[in-house]
């Protein structure tokens, strides 16, 4: 017995394969049906579509005989594939010095006829046969040669099919993977701009709302008082000599202090109101349900709690109150406290203002 040599090109042959991912997949009736065919054809009792993987020739399909694979050594399609551009026919294996001894020959299913077509890529490359087989010798004609030759080619076709359709079905996956990713990935981006939503609404060094927050509550508190008939009132609140402290003490120190009056104003404010970071050393405080007395009342209380603020040099804070009226846009409002705060910081610093209605 002759084992058979690698071809040339071995090594491309076995990649060309493999991109099939044909080899130990389960059967198929396409395959089978063509196998069918081929026996027929040429009046064989056997026929097989083989694959030649590296030491085994592996049976896609089969007919008259049951083999999952044969070791390569022993494989008869293992040298049709060597002329990968002829079919090649042994009519009696016994006469035939590369096959008379070999175990399909002197034992089960005792071949003595064989006919193989290589079965080739797009590239060229012999992958394994379609090949008809029989216990008795035989000739073949022309047509049957021909016939075969087709089939071969058929089966390559079915092959193609098979591996788009494989291909496909990866691509498939592969964009299922990459909806999900995108998915996640506008999870985290929604989760981030949350995120920034929070951040562009808040002051960082004192955790208050910042101007921007605070217009809105503005807003929507001003058009429900207007909308009861009930008083809302704003404060705005400013830090005396806030520039010296910063010039005698250090801008660090100015920043403690922001973040200090900004807790004393969150505690104050909650529960009955909003108060916010307006701007450097400005803070803006929302009282609803206020008339203009209680809300002179609430700042004289912020003042002196700042005054009483153990910093280690005193700090104090003006501020001008003015109740909103009905008919009046916000910055009106805002511009009546601002004046009284305007007072209050001429008439010596330290003190609240009521804005004039
Ligand atoms: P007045 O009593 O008239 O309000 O005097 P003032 O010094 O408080 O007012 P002025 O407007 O002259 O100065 C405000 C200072 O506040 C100037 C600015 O450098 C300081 N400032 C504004 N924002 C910050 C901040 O975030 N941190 C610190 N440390 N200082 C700030
Ligand atoms: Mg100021
Ligand atoms: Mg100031």
């Amino acid at each position: 017995m002759i084992r058979p040599e690698n071809p040339a090109n071995e090594a491309q042959r076995l990649q060309a394969l493999y991109r099939y991912r044909i080899l130990d997949s389960q059967k198929e009736r396409s395959f089978d049906d063509l196998v069918t065919i081929a026996k027929a054809v040429c009046g064989t009792s056997m026929a097989a579509v083989t694959l030649v993987d590296v030491e085994r020739q592996w049976f896609k399909a089969m007919h008259g005989v049951e083999a999952a694979e044969l070791p390569r050594s022993e494989s008869m399609c293992g040298h049709a594939i060597l002329q990968p551009q002829e079919v090649m026919v042994v009519e009696d294996a016994r006469q035939d010095q590369r096959f008379h001894d070999n175990p399909v020959v002197v034992g089960e299913p005792h071949i003595r006829f064989y006919a193989g077509a290589p079965l080739l890529s797009s590239d060229g490359m012999a992958l394994g046969t379609l090949c008809v087989f029989d216990p008795r010798p035989q000739h073949l004609q022309p047509a049957q040669t021909e016939a075969l030759v087709a089939l071969s080619r058929q089966v390559m076709v079915v092959m193609e099919l098979r591996r788009f359709a494989l291909d496909i079905q990866q691509h498939m996956l592969e964009r299922d993977d990459y909806q999900r990713l995108l998915t996640e990935y506008h999870e985290v981006l929604l989760a981030q701009n949350a995120d920034l939503t929070e951040q562009s609404r808040t002051d960082a060094l004192t955790g208050l709302p910042n101007r921007r927050a605070m217009a809105a509550a503005l807003e929507a508190a001003v058009g429900d008082a207007e909308g009861q008939s009930r008083p809302t009132s704003v404060a705005l609140l400013d830090i005396d000599h806030f520039k010296r402290i910063n010039d005698v003490h250090g801008h660090a120190t100015g920043d403690r202090v922001l973040a200090e009056l900004g807790a004393v104003l969150r505690t104050h404010s909650a529960g009955r109101g909003l108060a916010a970071r307006y701007g450097g050393e400005e803070f803006l405080v929302l009282m609803p349900d206020t008339d203009v007395r209680a809300a002179e009342l609430q700042c004289e209380l912020l003042r002196r709690a700042v005054e009483s603020l153990a910093l280690g040099f005193p700090v104090t804070v003006s501020a001008g109150v003015a109740m909103h009226h009905a008919g009046h846009s916000i910055d009106q409002t805002l511009q009546r406290a601002d004046a009284a705060l305007y007072r209050a910081k001429a008439s010596g610093r330290n003190r609240v203002e009521r804005a004039v209605d």
